[in-house]
């Protein structure tokens, strides 16, 4: 047993952690992006050479080796617009790098030079609690993990990195609503190990409260100062007003303890292989032989412009869930939706029904002959089969408008049933699971995510 997982840790090791000298090689390009910026910036605005810092994963060698983007924050005085610094940056980044404007909750760019993907972020000098942008905290999170012995315990941020990955819950972006990168640091060093944080993570209920520096005397303050219905709730050490924990969805809680029960139970190099997150050959040949092309599924497919992520998933999520509304009340019943971007062009919805065709009738319940609504029932209805059921109240049958599932999502659609962003598509095609939608898909991030919809992503229960 312990011998098994110190086996996987190896594999772990050797395939995710970085190494002492490219890490350096990555370190020495970064510091040149870093100056090459600051050359670009010392001109226009105010900053001296201090207030441009690498921070993120790569300064503390806690990324995953092939799978990293380095983070080069700069520090501005209050007075500085920050859309404006990325509209100059934009303007006078030599083109021979590519570019990209990108927003999370504020603006950035992403910079391609030297194989190596940078993100030049923005934001202000400040000091807690007076945080004019919220990226001005990344500072002092770098620091407060460094200053804690993080670098000492790199490895054990890379396992338990992959391990989350693996299990789908690293990430906490809206379409995720998981773990940080900053949230898995302060983790390991709440728990000290890998081994120890999973241990840990397959007792968890909810809620559960990590506060390291002890701002809060009791468990009781804490749940006062955040809320209770929130499942994890980890105080920024930096920060005690704030959850790191805050995007952690309760699915994502409640799949990271499933997945570290089964590991703990039977700690496994296949939990890696197998992952839809990290390599999928297994995953797709379990698609091949069980998904079944009658599947109740309807997918919704759509083509657009380039799209910036939160807000159009956002827009994807809320308008899956109208559909789903105006479809149930339709007579359909659905157990499931999705929703899939590339954020470049193409777009899924995705619904699984208990089954895409609806019986032609419904029954519908009317009123009690003593009493008065009697009469207004029977006129409303004079032309539709009715009858005095065992109850004794009256009941009328009545046709469906749709009987198809596609006719009716179609219906939504054309005729703006739900509200719809004007530029959310260009065009749109309704498929369900046959050759037709083969045709569309041809892209791994679609197929992987496609199958662990139809799967279900807790692909350790099949281990
Ligand atoms: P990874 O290994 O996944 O890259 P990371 O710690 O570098 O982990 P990133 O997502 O790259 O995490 O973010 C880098 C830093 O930027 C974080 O430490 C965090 O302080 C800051 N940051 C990232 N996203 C946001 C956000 N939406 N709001 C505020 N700060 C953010
Ligand atoms: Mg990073």
């Amino acid at each position: 047993m312990k011998s098994k997982l110190r086996e996987v840790i190896e594999f772990i090791d050797k395939n995710f952690c970085p190494q002492k000298e490219e890490w350096k090689t990555i370190m020495e390009k970064s510091e040149e992006i870093k100056r090459y910026i600051f050359s670009l910036l010392k001109n226009r605005y105010n900053v001296s050479k201090e207030d441009l810092v690498i921070l993120g994963s790569v300064p503390r060698m806690t990324y995953l080796k092939n799978d990293f983007d380095v983070d080069i924050f700069i520090r501005f005085e209050e007075d500085v617009e920050l859309k404006s610094v990325v509209d100059f940056l934009i303007d006078a980044i030599d083109p021979r790098y590519k570019t990209r404007l990108r927003y999370a909750e504020h603006p950035y760019i992403e910079l391609f030079a030297k194989g190596i993907t940078f993100n030049i972020v923005p934001s202000y000098k400040t000091k807690y609690p007076n945080w004019l942008s919220p990226m001005d905290r990344s500072y002092y999170h770098h620091n407060y993990l460094v200053g804690n012995g993080i670098q000492e315990l790199y490895r054990e941020v890379v396992r338990l990195k992959v391990f989350l990955k693996a299990s789908g819950v690293y990430g906490a972006e809206i379409f995720v609503g998981g773990f940080s990168g900053y949230l898995t640091e302060l983790l390991v060093l709440k728990y000290h190990s890998f081994e120890e944080a999973i241990l840990n993570i397959s007792d968890w209920k909810p809620p559960t409260i990590v506060d390291l520096e002890g701002y809060y005397p009791t468990r009781q303050a804490v749940l006062e100062a955040f809320g209770r219905d929130i499942p994890l709730i980890v105080v920024d050490p930096v920060d005690r007003g704030r959850n790191v924990a805050a995007a952690v969805k309760k699915r994502s809680f409640s799949k990271v303890i499933s997945a570290a029960k089964h590991f703990i139970n039977k700690p496994s190099i296949k939990f890696f292989e197998e992952s839809p997150y990290l390599s999928n050959q297994e995953y797709f040949l379990r698609f091949d032989y069980i998904v079944n092309p009658e599947l109740p599924i309807l997918l919704v497919y759509f083509e657009h412009d380039e799209k910036i992520e939160d807000i159009h998933y956002s827009q994807l999520e809320r308008l899956s869930r109208k559909i789903k509304n105006v479809v149930e009340n339709e007579g359909f019943e659905v157990f499931k939706v999705g929703v899939y971007s590339d954020y470049r062009s193409r777009s899924l919805l995705i619904f699984l029904f208990s089954e895409l065709e609806r019986p032609r009738y419904d029954k519908i319940r009317g009123p009690f002959p003593f009493m008065e609504a009697e009469k207004n029932f029977l006129d409303k209805n004079f032309d539709r089969i009715k009858w005095i059921g065992d109850d004794g109240r009256w009941y009328i049958l009545r046709e469906a408008r749709f009987l198809s599932a596609e006719d009716i999502v179609r219906h939504i659609i054309e005729n703006k049933l739900v509200k719809i962003p004007d530029d959310l598509y260009n065009e749109y095609k309704i498929f369900t699971l046959n050759r037709r939608f083969e045709e569309v898909m041809d892209d791994t991030l679609l197929k992987t995510w496609l199958v662990s919809f139809i799967l279900g992503d807790e692909f350790w229960t099949l281990l």
